[in-house]
């Protein structure tokens, strides 16, 4: 999904696509933390790009939402790549006509709660406001992990709260560790479809430089893969994005690189996990 006409800051995730497909090029077939062919165990295509108006947000989640609609319905399951974290909406417009209110399992430096940014109501830091709105999401099961950073004031995280949001910030993380976090991940999932979505500004800019809006203190990559790697005893997954690659900031393929390594731990456990 290459559109960034959403973003607040550095734009340029638009060519994300591209540049995580590049990144992906040295990942082999077996996976040996989870004993799994991820591309062996199920069917895995690589769908293209949707073409989406970048001058028009509305007619973009529109076009957006109707590509994810047609290829859930050929596949069951769709990993996007973005693009700014705007396309989420429409991918979770998709992920509920067919799953109904789903668990929102969302890794960010940021809330991505806010109302509207200069009056705008979809933005890349709007989506899941306006899909608690919209009754996308199970409420009692959803979660922020690796929040960090300031914010406009205390009101964002109470707003935050009463959408039904659990925060697991980034020194949470720190100090209890990837397997603590998982665990708490799954308790709360529950048995709730769950759809994961991932800003690859999660990651500190040391391990992801090239994104739109980066902030210190973030996970490492080895965290959130092993975070991830402890879904694979846990809830059904019916969704997956990850957004935000910005390559014009990006150095050596350093935030490409771990992007694709992010999405082949997700198909991995996806692997292991999906029933039909
Ligand atoms: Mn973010
Ligand atoms: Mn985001």
């Amino acid at each position: 999904m290459p559109f960034d006409s959403g973003v607040t800051y550095r734009p340029g995730a638009r060519f994300g696509p591209a540049h995580v497909r590049a990144g992906s090029r040295l990942l082999r077939p077996y996976h040996p933390g989870l004993d799994v062919e991820p591309f062996g165990a199920q069917q895995v295509a690589d769908a293209g790009d949707i073409a989406c108006n970048p001058f028009d947000i509305q007619e973009a989640i529109g076009q957006i939402q109707r590509a994810a609609e047609g290829l859930l319905a050929d596949s069951g399951c769709l990993v996007a790549t973005g693009g700014d974290h705007t396309i989420a909406l429409p991918l979770l417009r998709a992920t509920h006509q067919l799953w109904g209110p789903v668990a929102l399992l969302h890794f960010d430096a940021h809330l991505d709660t806010w109302d509207t940014y200069f009056g705008a109501p979809y933005t890349h830091g709007t989506p899941f406001r306006r899909a608690s709105e919209e009754g996308l999401l199970r409420k009692d099961r959803s979660v922020h992990v690796g929040t960090r950073g300031p914010l406009y004031a205390p009101t964002d995280l109470k707003e935050d709260a009463d959408l039904g949001f659990q925060v697991i910030d980034a020194m949470t993380v720190g100090r209890d560790g990837p397997d603590a976090i998982a665990e708490r991940i799954r308790a709360h999932v529950g048995d709730a479809p769950l759809y994961v979505s991932v800003d690859v500004d999660v990651l500190d800019p040391a391990h992801a430089p090239g994104t739109g809006t980066p902030e210190a203190g973030g996970l490492s990559s080895r965290e959130l893969l092993a975070i991830l790697r402890g879904l694979a005893t846990g809830p059904r997954i019916v969704g997956v994005d990850l957004v935000e690659v910005c390559p014009a900031y990006d150095h050596a393929e350093i935030t490409g690189i771990a992007a694709a390594h992010v999405i082949y731990e997700l198909l991995a456990v996806l692997a292991l996990t999906r029933t039909g």
